[in-house]
């Protein structure tokens, strides 16, 4: 019963892993699928961003480039610079030398520090601009640290190569990093135009050009880099409310023990399970061995009770000594069935959960003497001779005298069963040496032993030792599992000290009530 109600609970235990594990599967598999559609968004986002920037500044300084004439008069290049919308630091305008044109510097610089750069760009800017070699009328550009005056600092340049008639120059405009850093990205990548997400913008060096550092770099982050203005930046976007790493790493640590949990009791429940199958099967095997074996040994003495009883109802007895010995034997044979039939009824009520006990205070010496007595007419139709050593004024215990003495006819019953050919039963009821408030009541036998493996086993019910099993001994496998079950009613114990050839002492240790 306890049994069935164990294997139940573990098929629910393995049954509510596997939905656990199967729950845990689909809100993964829908986590990383809506994972990958919030970084496809962020990516989106983030390139939409960083092409609106550049076209912004591309289409201002490409609309600027082309408006400016090679010979520009007096005060028109500042006058373009205003109405084109470009947030230019300076403009310049080169012939085909690379030498500037008259007129061709406007800058938004003071006067000295203008004409200081001015020098500066002819000098050290222009040999690396790559102007002869961009197509004509198309927009370049160079992003890049240059050193000026001892420090290194970056430059964005715009600048396209110009044809008038069949003369060639070159506009160059020089972007103003700090209109885009401190106005455009505040505006582009403000609040209110995405609230979900943060914006940083990272120079080459990693470090940060605009925006605040993520303090969480756990969540999704996504980056893109500019290409047609300041490139060697990057774009940086994540999520606004990711979590803290501290959390995410929680649930991590969470998820992992609950799926390692779930897997670890469908494993063990697996094992389990089958170890129960196991079980299960081969004690159906002892079960049907049991059932033949008890029809057996219920028809062998019926049989011999029939033809006896034939004999003597018939009148087929040569004397009278012979009538007696005929129903001696039927008395015998009955006993035995009736044993038989009790311990099969008492081993059902056991295996009911019904098996309930009287105790009362008795005097375990008589009880053992008494099962002597039932054995006494056994053990000479054995030829075997009992000997019986039970110490006097031991001290009452609470017994149940019927199952008690079952228990002890069981044993010798064993002991004539198996041990015939040893010749000698010893029987000894002794107070237990080793401790104080115990009997101890052993069965000796000088027969053929049991194997030390099997010593464990052989108080299993149904389980019958390998050896006897090829040897014509009639037995149910219930016996000692019925005289382990009395026994331990009793609060005491049973075992059994045997080795091959050496005969097997079977000892009951059992409480007593006296204390002295
Ligand atoms: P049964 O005698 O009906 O087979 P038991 O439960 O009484 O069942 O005994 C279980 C097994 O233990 C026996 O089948 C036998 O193999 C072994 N056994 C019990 N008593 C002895 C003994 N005195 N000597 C040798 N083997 C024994």
């Amino acid at each position: 019963m306890r049994r069935l109600l164990l294997v139940n609970a573990l098929i629910f235990a393995v049954l509510a892993a596997a939905v656990a594990l199967a729950y845990y599967g689909y809100s993964y598999t829908s986590e990383v699928s809506s994972r990958d559609r919030e970084l496809e968004l962020m990516h989106d986002l983030a390139i939409e961003k960083v092409l609106n920037i550049e076209s912004l500044i591309g289409d201002a300084d490409s609309k600027l480039l082309r408006e400016v004439s090679i010979e520009p008069k007096s005060e028109q290049l500042g006058e373009l610079v205003k109405t084109t919308g470009a947030a230019v630091v300076s403009v310049f305008v080169l012939d085909d030398q690379l030498r500037l044109v008259p007129n061709g510097n406007v800058s938004s610089r003071p006067q000295k520090d203008g004409v200081e750069f001015r020098d500066w760009f002819i000098a050290h800017a222009v040999p690396h601009l790559p102007l002869a070699d961009q197509p004509v009328g198309v927009r370049g550009h160079r992003h890049a640290q240059w050193e000026r005056n001892g420090a290194f600092k970056p430059f964005l340049f715009s600048f396209m190569k110009r044809v008038s008639g069949d003369r060639t120059f070159y506009v160059v405009v020089e972007d103003d990093l700090s209109h885009l850093t401190l106005r455009l990205f505040p505006q582009f990548f403000a609040v209110s135009t995405s609230p979900r997400f943060i914006y940083q913008v990272l120079d080459e060096s990693g470090a940060l050009v605009y925006g605040a550092p993520f303090e969480d770099a756990s969540g999704l982050v996504v980056e893109v880099p500019f290409a047609e203005t300041v490139d060697g930046w990057v774009l940086r976007v994540a999520e606004k409310d990711a979590g803290s790493q501290a959390a995410i790493e929680r649930k991590h640590l969470i998820d992992s023990l609950l799926i390692g949990g779930a897997v670890g009791i469908i494993l063990l429940g697996l094992v389990a399970l089958g170890l129960a199958i196991r079980r299960e099967r081969r004690l159906n095997d002892l079960k049907s061995e049991f059932i033949s074996n008890v029809s057996h040994e219920l028809k062998t003495p019926l049989s011999i009770i029939s033809m006896f009883g034939e004999l003597l109802a018939t009148g087929r007895t040569k004397s009278s000594e012979q009538a007696h010995e005929y129903s001696e034997i039927i008395w015998r044979e009955s006993l035995r069935l009736g044993r038989l039939i009790d311990n099969v009824l008492d081993f059902a009520k056991i295996e009911r959960g019904m098996g309930a006990y009287e105790f009362v205070e008795t005097d375990v010496g008589e009880v053992v003497d008494r099962a002597l007595e039932l054995s006494q007419r056994r053990v000479a139709a054995a030829e075997m001779t009992l000997e019986a050593e039970i110490e006097p004024d031991l001290p009452a215990a609470p017994l149940d005298a019927n199952a008690f003495t079952l228990a002890v006819l069981n044993l010798i019953d064993n002991a004539i069963k198996y041990a015939a050919d040893g010749k000698r039963i010893q029987v000894t009821l002794t107070r237990d040496p080793a401790a104080k408030h115990r009997v101890v009541l052993a069965v000796r036998d000088w027969g053929q032993g049991i194997d030390p493996e099997e010593h464990e086993r052989i108080f299993e019910r149904f389980y019958r030792a390998k050896t006897i099993r090829l040897k014509p001994i009639r037995g149910s496998g219930i016996g000692l599992a019925l005289v382990r079950h009395i026994v331990h009613a009793h609060h005491g114990d049973v075992s059994v000290e045997s080795a091959p050839g050496q005969g097997s002492t079977f000892r009951i240790s059992l409480p007593i009530s006296d204390t002295t």
